[in-house]
């Protein structure tokens, strides 16, 4: 179900020379946090070769499947974010451009679907919730307080007699 390039053939770039690329498709991502090891990502933006470098700049669009910060459920993500990379042929001489951060090209081919998704946990949102207002899993049993109330709820409580406690202990 992949579409479009997987690796780019840097041996065809001329100097100064700016080509078109495109990629769609899933992608897997290192299993970490509970995350789906699939993303459905597209890329489209373009790779220029200034005569040493080759900068592969565009967007990426992302879709996976993450737990909910708070109640664990699984949740749809979607994202979007800027991509720029720079690259390096193995046997290029670079005695200018030593202070730019580069990946080396190895065969003349630069790995498009490995450079989205590395990319993409890097991107991942900080914050995923199922609902803004989600009430998240109830500390002491365990119950998602989104489906059902329960009995355990001395916690809300319990903060506020310490705050109590503790104003009288400034009072004295
Ligand atoms: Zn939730
Ligand atoms: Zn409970």
């Amino acid at each position: 179900m992949d579409t479009g390039l997987k690796y780019i053939d840097v041996s065809v770039f001329q100097k100064d020379e700016t080509k078109d690329v495109a990629c769609a498709g899933a992608v897997n991502i290192p299993m970490e946090m509970g995350i789906c090891d699939k993303a459905d990502i597209s890329f489209s933006g373009t790779v220029k070769f200034d005569g040493l470098l080759f900068v592969l700049e565009g967007c990426v669009k992302a879709a996976l499947t993450a737990p909910c910060d708070r109640c664990l459920k699984d949740v749809a993500v979607r994202f979007e974010y800027e991509l720029k990379e720079r690259y390096i042929k193995e046997n290029a001489k670079n005695d200018e451009k030593t202070e730019t951060e580069h990946i080396k090209i190895s065969d003349n081919k630069i790995n498009l679907h490995e450079a989205v998704s590395v990319s993409v946990l890097a991107e991942l949102p900080k914050k995923i919730l199922c609902a803004e207002d989600c009430l998240g899993l109830c500390q002491h049993c365990g119950n998602d307080k989104n489906e059902n109330e329960c009995s355990c709820e001395a916690e809300p409580n319990t903060r506020l007699a310490e705050l109590f406690k503790n104003l009288d202990i400034k009072k004295k």
